[in-house]
């Protein structure tokens, strides 16, 4: 049998979501449900697939078969498309799996013509109405269909008001409006160079192919990007006969939810008015009025509407977001979907479903993203302000979070000027591991260069602060203090406002406010952790952030990167006095001095655990990183070591590596340095067995060896380790247990586990590294040429971002059984950015890792992702 591309909605149901959309999806189930619906048919979603295989041309066979629905469309309602005296008219709307704002807006009234308007107005007894629902079609056709600019159509709608010196639309007559639609016909002309289609199947036609192509357009790019839709998915088309809520006072619209979506209670919320089509209700020309006043308007209908929103959230077991037209005195049901809620609405309704036994536990956790949960955590920006506010520019959207403050140009000045009381917000070129004081200082952290795993970005989503990274529209002049954007220039004392959840940035004061969390949050978190299989620690390099991740439920330290504790202004000296010793000797004696601080660190982290597990990092940046880059900073070193300036800079200079990602670093540095390894593990052992001597907790920390390629790195750093680690315990007289790990994140590990797991304990997949050793390309650079690869949709995702699942995934897969081949027990995690996507945690609960670590803002998400695996995929 020949494929079928329409579906009548009598033919449909609400399984079939992925044929024929979700719109339409839901039209169908109503249909089937007997709730009233203006009938219509649905083209599916694989005649988009189609219309792109075949260059973007709509297949003669589907043109054939919506003809034949019109035929049936034209059976049931006894109107004729085309008729000049009944004629039907359709409204063609595009409808995804999922609904997704950036596609073509709907098209109403489609199938009028300069005669099928004389019939209307006849069979209405109203030429007002005829002539404008003409016009309106008109515009919207010529806007989404044809791309002739709306404001040449606003244009002539103002020249009519002021040529009769009226103020609004509703003050024009039928004769104004046959004008204006004269009018428009002819801006039509002037643009297209052609008559407006009189035909109405060129119309349909026309407008099912624009859906089509509004698949492609880019605003539907960056919201698939966003929101993880594949472009082969393609949209769905809604052809449904209208119904008029503009046909006089028995006539309405109104778009209603079943309950609440901005906290969640169970009433029902919306709005609606009479003798208007759906776009005066959303222009706001009118004001709408709440839902509950139809009631006594019209008791009869609101009961209907009643029994039927009841009877939609009862079947779809969710809120119900509705559009509703009564046509004289008749009540339709236009579409429902399950309805967008805010975060706090989402946990209420998820709770409140599973209280009065709708929902099971399971079901419930299905209903939340877990992305939202992050606007639970960070502050936001004041909607109302937000509102009023225009963005200047838009980077990439690197840690959540709203901030507002006066421009710091500097890390020092921002700390400088935050003690002062000041909020800042930390703009830089990028930043660096120097700046780490100032980026705590700040309210927020916007860069011009860089990526989504670049150093401002892992560092602010550690911490919890907004950034905007790598937005290239600034120009950032350190040494000036200024920032000029669009051509205007600000400085110091100007405000910024930046969206670290939309990549927004404004260049005017935004007030921010701190979401509350209500017990339902809670709730519904015991329930994530019953049902997840999959545990969720945390990278934390300091106290505050591992107690931080404990409070949003982090089961232990899946990352603890020592060197961030290196940068901190009591020991950066004595660090970099260990970097640019000449000796042995000197290098050990530096080591000393930063002995006890780094003990202090890990009793501190320790603490903030209560016993959880930890697993902390040797050292792994390249050590160039710690040295001082400007004359001034060399200047000061030189004056505290005693020695010149020159020997400072030729010291820096032999440092400098072409490709320090992939030079002296890592592993690499215990192997030429053993003396560093041996210092860190003293630490964390020495810090382990004071916690478990004086505070009770059982502590056994997992020291973890970065970038081993082969199995003999790893023995070799490991037998330093262990021998430190035993000389340790003996001096103390005291036994702690530890594990000796690895890290995976370059292939040769990956291909080589089975061997590796012969020497570690654990593995943790460092997938930042991982991704940018398969892909080939830097992680702090690749930002600059994705933005090409996602337009050529050579790439839909970032993959330092959402787990590359068939390449850089089948490294990890294939690591983690080939390391369980070897040692069955070993305990295996991820601790790459990663570990903090949802898509990327479904993937690490369907391979079996025993853990994923995430900076501490995401714990929540990652723990509600990890339970909505278990639930999609028992295990
Ligand atoms: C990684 O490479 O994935 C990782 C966690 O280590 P880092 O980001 O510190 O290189
Ligand atoms: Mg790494």
């Amino acid at each position: 049998m020949e494929k079928k591309y329409v579906y009548l909605f009598k033919e449909g149901n609400a399984s079939m979501r992925n044929l024929i959309g979700g719109k339409g999806a839901n039209l169908a189930e109503m249909t089937n449900l007997g709730i009233p619906v203006p009938q219509g048919f649905t083209v599916t979603t694989e005649a988009c697939t189609k219309y792109y295989d075949d260059g973007k041309v709509v297949a003669s066979s589907i043109i054939d078969e919506i003809e034949n629905s019109m035929k049936y469309l034209e059976e049931i309602t006894g109107k004729e498309f085309g008729s000049t005296t009944n004629p039907l008219l359709v409204s063609v709307r595009s409808g995804a799996r999922v609904s997704m704002p950036g596609m073509m807006d709907t098209i109403l009234n489609l199938g009028l013509n300069d005669e099928a308007v004389v019939a209307l107005a006849e069979q209405t007894n109203n030429p007002r109405f005829a002539y404008d629902s003409y016009r309106r079609f008109i515009q919207m056709f010529s806007d989404v269909v044809m791309g002739v600019e709306k404001r040449l159509f606003e244009d002539e709608i103002d020249k009519a008001k002021e040529a009769k010196g009226v103020e609004v639309d509703t003050d024009l007559t039928a004769d104004d409006l046959k004008e204006l639609v004269k009018n428009f016909k002819e801006v039509y002309k002037k643009e297209k160079g052609e008559d407006f289609p009189q035909d109405p199947k060129k119309q349909l036609i026309e407008s099912i192919t624009a859906v089509f192509r509004s698949w492609d357009n880019p605003r539907a790019h960056v919201y698939r990007r966003l929101n993880d839709i594949p472009s082969e998915w393609g949209t769905a088309v809604n052809v449904q006969q209208m119904v008029f809520g503009n046909k006089g006072e028995t006539s309405g619209t109104g778009v209603v939810f079943s309950r609440n979506p901005a906290n969640g209670e169970n009433e029902i919320y919306g709005e609606y008015l009479m003798n208007a089509q759906g776009e005066d209700v959303v222009a706001g020309i009118r004001t709408p009025l709440p839902i509950a006043q139809l009631e006594e308007q019209n008791p009869v209908i609101y009961k209907e509407f009643i029994d039927i929103v009841n009877t939609l959230e009862k079947h779809y077991r969710d809120m119900q977001d509705m559009e509703i037209t009564i046509e004289e005195g008749k009540l339709y049901f236009l579409q429902t979907r399950n309805g967008k809620r805010t975060a706090q609405a989402a946990l209420k309704i998820a709770v409140d479903l599973v209280e009065d036994g709708t929902l099971t536990k399971e079901e419930a956790i299905l209903k939340v993203e877990p992305k939202q949960l992050d606007t639970l955590l960070h502050p936001a920006f004041y909607d109302e302000d937000l509102k009023r506010a225009t963005p200047v520019a838009k980077g990439l959207p690197a840690s959540p979070g709203a901030a507002c403050g006066k421009i710091a140009f500097t890390a020092e000045e921002a700390k400088e000027r935050a003690q002062n009381g000041e909020n800042v917000v930390l703009v830089r070129l990028e930043t660096s591991p120097e700046d780490i004081e100032g980026m705590i200082a700040a309210q927020g952290i916007l860069t011009v260069r860089g990526g989504m795993t670049s150093h401002a970005a892992v560092v602010a989503r550690g911490m919890g602060t907004c950034c905007v990274a790598g937005c290239g529209a600034l120009k950032v002049n350190e040494e000036k203090k200024t920032l000029e954007v669009n051509g205007k220039v600000y400085n110091a004392e100007d405000y910024i406002s930046i969206d670290g959840t939309s990549g927004n940035v404004y260049a005017e004061k935004i007030k921010t406010v701190t979401p509350e969390i209500t017990g339902h949050f809670k709730t519904f978190m015991e329930w994530v952790d019953e049902i997840r299989k999959l545990k969720v620690r945390t990278n934390a390099d300091t106290p505050r952030d591992a107690k931080q991740a404990v409070e949003f439920g982090a089961e232990g330290i899946g990352l603890c990167r020592t060197e961030h504790m290196f940068f901190a202004e009591d020991r950066i000296l004595a660090v970099r006095e260990m970097i640019l010793a000449k000796t042995l000797e000197d290098r050990k004696k530096a080591l000393d001095k930063i002995l006890p601080m780094q003990r202090a660190d890990f009793i501190a982290i320790y603490e903030a655990l209560k016993g959880m597990p930890a697993t902390i990092r040797l050292l792994d940046p390249p050590l160039h990183e710690f040295l001082p880059h400007t004359l001034e900073d060399m200047k000061n070193l030189a004056k505290e070591l005693d020695v010149s300036v020159d020997d400072i800079k030729s010291e820096v200079d032999s440092k400098h590596e072409f490709n320090p990602m992939m030079g002296h670093r890592g592993c690499r540095l215990a192997v030429t340095y053993p003396e560093i390894a041996e210092m860190q593990t003293r630490a964390i052992i020495e810090a382990a067995i004071a916690v478990t001597v004086e505070r009770g907790y059982e502590v056994v920390p997992e020291i973890m060896i970065p970038l081993i390629g082969d199995v003999k790195e790893l023995k070799f750093v490991k037998d330093v380790v262990v021998k430190t680690a035993e000389e340790v315990m003996e001096e103390k007289g005291t036994k702690v247990d530890y594990k000796v790990g690895t890290m995976i994140e370059i292939p040769r590990a990956a291909l080589t586990a089975d061997s590796i797991a012969k020497e570690a304990e654990f593995f943790s997949f460092g997938t930042n590294d991982l991704t940018q050793m398969t892909f080939g390309f830097s992680r702090d650079d690749a930002a600059k040429f994705l933005n090409s690869y996602y337009d050529s949709k050579i790439y839909e995702q970032d993959p330092f971002a959402k787990l590359d699942q068939n390449g850089v995934g089948q490294l990890v897969e294939m690591a983690a059984s080939k390391g369980r081949e070897t040692r069955k027990d070993i305990k295996l995690g991820i601790c790459g950015e990663h570990g903090g996507d949802p898509s990327s945690v479904e993937f690490c609960h369907n391979i079996g890792l025993d853990y994923v670590s995430c900076s501490p803002f995401r714990v929540p998400l990652a723990r509600l992702a990890a339970a909505q695996a278990q639930v999609k995929n028992k295990r």
